[in-house]
């Protein structure tokens, strides 16, 4: 039997050891652990990364979400269409600050949000639309576009599983007016602890999110808003350093993790995930497939030592936080249904082509004993 971690750290530091642990004590013997070169040099080279003008390291996902929103003026009362197929936070960072998520569903075929639903959710009191790329894959973000035109909203990018993913040749990213990166552990680009990041275009935001981030203002002792402590360690940021420098060998080996999990999956009668194409070039920060019988794969597979994940079991407008909203079963069809079938598979760069020979091997028995 073999045992598969759904993602496993180790084997990465294990083989980047040397290059991780001269970044970590480099920055031990600078002594510049707040701000600094590093997190200065982290934020040129990931906005190069995205083909985007500015990047600001910040604490987490969750922070580069709510800065995100707050610096294009979200507030109490204002609302903002996102889906409720994600994780919590893309939610979170819209009530955060007063305003309201409004959700849109899913297209069955993409998982991402539904451009042709999104209309008849826009009030007066809209002031942006926040597509996740879900998965690693871009939201369709022309349609999203347009209807931001039309009707005078911004559009600000969940990019926090998405670093690298391409849309019609552009970079996650810079899509829309800003977008929010995490580099939580487990994501594509992940440090030894919270991390994220804003990245725009639009040096205002800029500005805004600076003051976000260190209690209010950039200067020691002036403060002009209400901002938090919310900065990219600089110890995060020479770890991210060494990332950044290997992250597209690990996206070609998630890509190819998916193309072996497709061949070896095609008769076994699950839904495969969505192809890539030249207009959706997905990243595979996760590999999802939809099943039937869903709890008893996920643990047969456990028995048989194989971790898996649900992203995500419990549908955002069904969460106990929004029961005010009186939202109800059946309210978004396809993230219910789908929240029911899907399943993550493991896809890190690092894991071997017998391993997914050995997971396919258990999906494809079970499905033929039942
Ligand atoms: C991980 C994630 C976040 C939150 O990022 P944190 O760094 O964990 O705060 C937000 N949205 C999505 C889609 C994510 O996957």
């Amino acid at each position: 039997m073999m045992n598969i971690n759904f993602v496993d750290l180790r084997r990465q530091y294990r083989r980047y050891k040397e290059e991780i642990d001269t970044a970590i004590s480099g920055v031990c013997e600078r002594g510049e652990f707040i701000l600094g070169s590093e997190v200065d040099n982290f934020e040129r080279e990931f906005a190069a990364m995205c083909g985007a003008q500015y990047c600001i390291g910040v604490a987490s996902g969750t922070d580069a979400i709510i800065f995100s929103l707050k610096a294009l003026g979200i507030k109490e009362g204002d609302e903002v269409i996102t889906v409720p197929n994600s994780f919590f936070s893309t939610a979170l960072g819209i009530s955060m600050l007063g305003a309201k998520p409004v959700f849109v569903d899913i297209d069955p075929r993409t998982y991402t949000i539904d451009p042709s639903k999104i209309e008849e959710k826009i009030t007066k009191k809209t002031k942006a639309i926040l597509p996740v790329h879900l998965y690693g894959r871009p939201a369709d973000v022309d349609q999203i576009r347009a209807l931001a035109t039309k009707h005078g909203l911004f559009i600000a990018e969940d990019a926090c599983q998405a670093h690298g993913a391409r849309y019609k040749g552009s970079r996650v990213g810079v899509l829309g007016d800003v977008a929010a990166f995490s580099f939580h552990p487990s994501k594509n680009i992940g440090a030894y602890g919270d991390a994220g990041a804003v990245v725009t275009n639009n040096k205002e935001l800029v500005d805004k999110v600076l003051h976000y981030r260190t209690y209010g203002g950039i200067k020691r002792d002036c403060y002009i808003t209400y901002g938090t402590n919310s900065r990219l360690d600089a110890l995060q940021a020479a770890i991210l350093r060494v990332k950044l420098r290997h992250v597209d060998e690990w996206t070609t080996q998630r890509c190819k993790n998916a193309l072996l999990y497709d061949k070896f999956l095609s008769r076994s009668g699950v839904v495969l995930p969505p192809c890539p194409s030249k207009n959706f070039e997905s990243v595979y920060h996760a590999y999802v497939i939809r099943v039937k019988n869903r709890d008893n794969l996920k643990h047969y597979l456990a028995e048989n030592g194989v971790s898996t994940i649900v992203h995500y079991p419990v549908p955002i407008h069904l969460q106990p936080v929004y029961s005010h909203f009186g939202y109800a079963k059946g309210d978004f069809p396809i993230t219910e249904k789908y929240a029911n079938e899907i399943v993550s598979l493991p896809i890190f760069p690092e894991l071997t082509e017998s391993e997914i020979g050995y997971i396919t091997g258990l999906i494809n028995e079970f499905y033929k004993k039942a």
